[in-house]
């Protein structure tokens, strides 16, 4: 017993270093200090007479400040905002969904590696011409809402997934607009981030971006899981291709959902955190 004595007085020393209350003989009051309960008349109840001699809280839970990044406006490259930040990080995307089982079976395999990612969502698969489809719509309404629940970004992929360089610029506004209406709806909450299909911009889509406040990206890492069938090719593809900071594009499809597990297990061996923006850094 005797010997736990001075680590006791070490703890508490300890303690009282990091407090941010100066040491004083008053924050620490020894019990012949107080009046014995019987001895002391009974104070008025108003008077806050304990209040002064409460201890302080020894330490407040340290709060640590969550990291920040942000996407390269030039090369879509994922960054730490700190400069001297020296980790080898990812930005994981899913394009075209949500589908329904595969966003499932992807937002499971992505939760076994805690890696975060942004869902670059499209309008028709909650219908066509900007209108509910009464059998996709609350499909879609639930699945943009459990991948918001699991900690993922919900982003614009635009309502029809056309290549806005074939469209006139009304509509290339209107499949801007219109889906992030819907999904503001859903979520309550703008999404923040855009990308074109095909990665084919315009000045009108520029332009009407960075008028709701938007950043848009494209890639670095092309997974090819629109081309391939086969998942070891889908794997062997976006490893090879690997770099730090890291766009990679992928789809909401079923190759993805059969490679994926080998790309995010490859990966985390090589030392990537798969991380998202926390900052909007328009053109
Ligand atoms: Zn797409």
């Amino acid at each position: 017993m005797h010997r736990k004595i001075p680590l006791l007085l070490a703890v508490a020393i300890t303690f009282a270093g990091c407090s941010n209350q100066p040491a004083s003989p008053s924050s620490a009051p020894a019990a012949s200090d107080q009046p014995s309960e019987g001895a002391a008349a009974p104070a008025p109840s108003t008077t806050p007479t304990s209040a002064p001699e409460e201890p302080q809280p020894l330490q407040q839970p340290e709060v640590k400040e969550p990291k920040r990044y942000y996407v390269d406006t030039q090369n879509f490259f994922i960054h730490s905002v700190e400069e001297s930040a020296n980790e080898k990080i990812a930005l994981l995307t899913f394009d075209d969904g949500p589908k329904g089982d595969s966003t499932l079976q992807i937002l499971d395999i992505l939760d076994r590696y805690h890696a975060k990612s942004i869902w670059f969502v499209s309008g028709f698969n909650y219908g066509y011409n900007y209108l509910p489809d009464p059998h996709k719509a609350k499909k879609f309404e639930e699945m943009i809402l459990e991948i918001r629940k699991r900690g993922h970004i919900v982003a614009n992929h635009s309502w029809s997934h056309e290549n806005f360089k074939q469209l006139p610029p009304d509509v290339q506004r209107k499949e801007i607009a219109s889906l992030s209406e819907l999904l503001e709806k859903i979520t309550g909450e703008k999404p923040k981030f855009i990308r074109p299909p095909f990665g084919s911009y315009t000045d009108v889509f520029q332009d009407e971006v960075k008028k709701q406040g938007m950043q848009w990206m494209n890639w670095s890492v092309g997974s090819l899981d629109w081309e391939y069938t086969d998942p070891q090719k889908v794997i062997q593809q976006t490893v090879s291709t690997m770099h730090n900071g890291a766009n990679i594009l992928m789809h909401d499809n079923p190759v993805e959902v059969q490679a994926l597990d080998g790309i995010l297990k490859r990966l985390t061996e090589q030392g990537y955190k798969f991380v998202l923006p926390t900052e909007v850094k328009p053109d």
